[in-house]
């Protein structure tokens, strides 16, 4: 006993130290227990609130003590209106008609298929009136009715949005749409990143198994966290043939746009493609003609695409020509600068509005893929004329947009850091 005594005294402190850390262990495992059954609590009591049992039985209260006050859930359905909806409950015709002409003066009436109408009523001798009624016509608006005495107070409710910034990134197993709605991206957003990489990236050819892409954008959600609507894309970023493209969102001089590390502005003077989901079916150079059968300079490049297919203006310009022409069939001629021009044959139809001395705008839809003309099928023949001469468009090393300069160049590099910051942040928190 002694001995154990002076070694206590010897250890004294090493052993106060280990009842120390006993005591906190516990002490934390104690607390962990606490927070999890309460998180578990509160979880179950949410579930609760929307399970069914806790709607018989709020059900059977109101069915007891035979409140005249009725409360109604209304999902809306195609070609309904408010009136035919009010209808369904046995209210009088003039009240809905008092009510809705309102709503229409307002110009608040649209409802929507599938969204839900709360619609309280009061019955008193048999005569029913509407309280209140409750429902959305856009995302974030919603419209509440109130009665008072013989009237209604009707109102806009605008639901306050909260503004988040995310990034979502993946690997392409198969085409990036399918691989970004994976990651969470909303189409909207998706259509939005393939158009900014429209002039770096061809989807149907550059894209291989294994490639990445990565986007930085804004999302506006509700107070339960729920996403209403996007914004802008801040960054967007690929590796593709090898090689990584990072681009910036960037507003100079009220003109917004996307640039990449040297400051290039990724919108070129003309695209390589002037169509989505084709594949170059015959390339520049000396081949058989198959019409006509003899070895001829194929002086465009062709895409085989079905029939009606859109195709895009590949740059700013005025249209020079657009009729048919020889054996290009339906034909348009495209001048975009003193020095470039690009034409397009054998197409099924003009696009809208399209005629000579039109301005067009890059990536506007200036026709359809057709087989007129010498053609033995569907497609889209392209010439890119540089100073008069027909030349490949596919091995053109085509002239780049805007470079930013001096003072832009500078706000710019100051831009690019903050969001490189920020994305780093948002990366870690992924
Ligand atoms: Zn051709």
């Amino acid at each position: 006993m002694t001995n154990f005594i002076n070694f206590l005294n010897q250890k004294k402190y090493l052993f106060y130290f280990f009842i120390l850390i006993f005591f906190f262990i516990t002490y934390a495992l104690i607390l962990n227990q606490i927070k999890s059954y309460a998180g578990l609590k509160e979880k179950n009591f949410n579930t609760f609130l929307k399970s069914e049992e806790f709607k018989n039985i709020k059900d059977f209260v109101f069915e007891n003590i035979r409140s005249p006050y009725k409360e109604y859930n209304y999902t809306v359905e195609n070609k309904d209106t408010l009136e035919k909806v009010l209808k369904k409950y046995n209210i009088s015709d003039t009240e809905i008609n008092n009510l809705t002409s309102k709503i229409i003066k307002k110009k608040l009436s649209n409802i929507s298929s599938g969204s839900q109408i709360q619609l309280v009523t009061r019955e008193e001798k048999g005569n029913k009136q509407i309280i209140s009624l409750f429902y959305p016509i856009d995302t974030i608006t919603s419209v509440e009715v109130k009665r008072n005495k013989d009237d209604f107070n009707i109102s806009k409710v605008i639901l306050k949005l909260n503004k988040k910034e995310v990034v979502a990134s993946n690997t392409i197993k198969n085409n990036l749409y399918s691989s970004a709605i994976e990651s969470g991206v909303e189409p909207n957003i998706i259509v939005e990143f393939a158009n900014i990489f429209g002039f770096e990236v061809d989807f149907q050819r550059d894209i291989r198994k294994g490639d990445t892409f990565e986007i930085y954008y804004e999302q506006f959600t509700d107070d339960d966290n729920v996403v209403r609507r996007t914004g802008k894309i801040i960054y967007a970023s690929m590796f593709v043939n090898n090689k990584e493209v990072s681009l910036y969102n960037f507003k100079y001089a009220n003109e917004t746009g996307f640039y990449d590390l040297d400051g290039k502005s990724v919108i070129k003077t003309l695209m390589k493609t002037p169509i989505n989901g084709a594949r170059l079916s015959s390339s520049f150079g000396l081949r058989k003609h198959p019409i006509l059968g003899f070895n001829k300079l194929h002086q465009g490049t062709d895409f085989a695409a079905p029939t009606g297919t859109p195709i895009m203006a590949s740059g700013n310009g005025v249209i020079v020509m657009a009729q048919k022409y020889k054996g290009y069939g339906n034909y348009i001629l495209l001048r975009h600068n003193s020095i470039f021009e690009t034409a397009y044959g054998h197409m099924s139809k003009f696009g809208r509005g399209i005629r000579k001395r039109v301005s067009v705008k890059q990536g506007q839809i200036i026709g359809y893929v057709g087989s007129t003309g010498l053609s033995t099928g569907p497609h889209l023949h392209y010439e890119v004329i540089k100073n008069g001469k027909r030349v490949n468009s596919q091995r053109l090393k085509l002239p780049t947009g805007k470079i930013l300069n001096n003072e832009a160049r500078n706000k710019f590099e100051v831009e690019r850091i903050k969001i490189d910051v920020r994305l780093a942040e948002l990366r870690k928190n992924n």
